[in-house]
């Protein structure tokens, strides 16, 4: 097999991959980004198509928390490269931000490609190498074995970054077929699992005219999270911001419920369904009383089947309606995976303890987050610092001798 000596080698080329290779760059190395698909961050384009949420506009300590049982290990990271450092780092290649509802933070331009193109060429101009087709085999053997559309070839760097992303849209490159490869290495992994995930719910009959349809003004609780974003019916069940947003807790075991008039108490539901006229359909009574549009009243039809007579009874079930999925839509749907290299596989720097001198940024590493802008900043983050620590241990700049 041919072998290939380069200094520095990132492989993947996501967010957190292209940002390690941008530090390896600055710090004189030169940079070789080898990708598996034929054209690089295809998972950020995709990303790109509903709204590029890049950051979220809030304090560190708020920002940082939103990485659970991660926190304290990412906090040097983000701090080091935060909501702030995102903006500007998304100004300086040519695309503006701004700070939409929820301090979510976008690009003026909403989509990634004029970011990604402005990236490009940036790193090209710093003399990154891109090699795209070129997929890491874990073959055992020196270095980092490839399969290349002109054969394997094996690659000798002095450092390496691997930025090969999690476990889900796998057509997108993303396909956590490293996992297996790294644990023959002793590195430990925690399983894959889904995250920001939609909920499979098997719809009765006529649901087939609100499909695809929006869900306002419904709050969501598990556990102890509650949520007001909104989510779609769709031919699969439940999904969309409002339901990633209490993904983990369902996830992990708690009964998700909706509240489908978040904005009156059960008292007030109570007192108008009994106000409402004896004459009418339950169907009118809740339509009138309750302004139920159509996607809320079949939600109440589908999950609280039979319906009680009983206005406080059907207030309560109002008020917290238990939903009644199937579990997580399968991994490769999911938005992120949680799962990954744990952390006690990797030192400060983010480099492999089984396999001295390869580094690992993004979802690749075992951390978890709600959408809002966290998935990408923490991607970025890590790459970042995984390449300066790569880099520093290459000593590219040291003197000689
Ligand atoms: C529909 C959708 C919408 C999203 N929206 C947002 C959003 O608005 N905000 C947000 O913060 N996050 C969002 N995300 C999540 C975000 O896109 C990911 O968290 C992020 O792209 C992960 O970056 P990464 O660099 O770690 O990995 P990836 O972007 O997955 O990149 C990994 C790269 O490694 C390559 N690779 C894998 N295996 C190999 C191999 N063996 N050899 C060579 N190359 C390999 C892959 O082809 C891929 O290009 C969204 C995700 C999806 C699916």
């Amino acid at each position: 097999m041919p072998e290939d000596a380069v200094e520095a080698l990132v492989v993947g080329a996501g967010p957190a991959g292209l940002m390690a290779a941008e530090e390896l760059a600055r710090a004189g190395a030169r940079v070789v980004v080898a990708e598996a698909r034929p054209s690089p961050a295809r998972k950020l384009l995709m990303a790109g198509l509903s709204g590029l949420n890049l950051t979220r506009d809030e304090p560190a300590a708020a920002f940082t928390a939103a990485y659970s049982e991660a926190a304290d290990w990412l906090a040097p990271m983000l701090a080091a490269f935060g909501p702030e450092a995102v903006k500007a780092w998304a100004e300086g290649l040519g695309q503006p931000v701004f700070t939409g509802t929820s301090r979510r933070v976008f690009p003026v331009a909403m989509k990634a490609s004029p970011l990604l193109r402005g990236w490009l060429a940036r790193l090209a101009g710093l003399g990154v190498e891109l090699r795209t087709g070129w997929r890491w085999t874990g073959a055992p053997g020196p270095g980092l074995a490839f399969a290349t559309h002109g054969g394997p070839v094996r690659v000798l760097p002095q450092v390496a970054v691997l930025a090969l992303g999690g476990a889900s849209w796998s057509r997108l490159g993303s396909d956590g077929r490293w996992a297996p490869r790294l644990a023959d290495r002793g590195v430990a992994l925690a399983p894959f699992r889904p995250a920001n995930m939609g909920l499979a719910v098997d719809w009765p009959g006529d649901a087939a005219q609100l499909l695809g349809m929006p869900v306002k003004g419904v709050a969501l609780a598990a556990g102890d999270v509650r949520s007001r974003g909104e989510f779609v019916i769709s031919s699969r069940g439940l999904e969309g911001g409002g339901v990633y947003a209490v993904a983990r807790p369902v996830r992990e075991g708690a009964a998700l419920t909706l509240d489908l008039a978040p904005d009156l108490s059960a008292a007030e539901v109570a007192r108008r369904l009994a106000a409402a006229r004896a004459g009418d359909s339950r169907a009118n009574r809740l339509r009138k009383a309750l302004r139920l549009d159509p996607a809320r009243a079949f939600l109440l039809r589908a999950f609280g089947h039979p319906l009680p007579a009983d206005p406080a009874a059907l207030a309560a079930l109002v008020k917290a309606l238990p939903v009644r999925h199937a579990g997580p839509r399968p991994l490769d749907e999911a938005i992120s995976t949680a799962g990954g290299v744990m952390r006690r596989a990797v030192d400060e720097g983010l480099m492999l303890r089984d396999w001295p001198g390869v580094y690992v940024a993004g979802e690749m590493l075992d951390w978890e987050a709600p959408t809002g802008g966290y998935l990408i900043t923490a991607c970025l983050a890590t790459g970042r610092w995984a390449g300066r620590a790569a880099a520093a241990r290459a000593c590219l700049r040291c003197p000689q001798g």
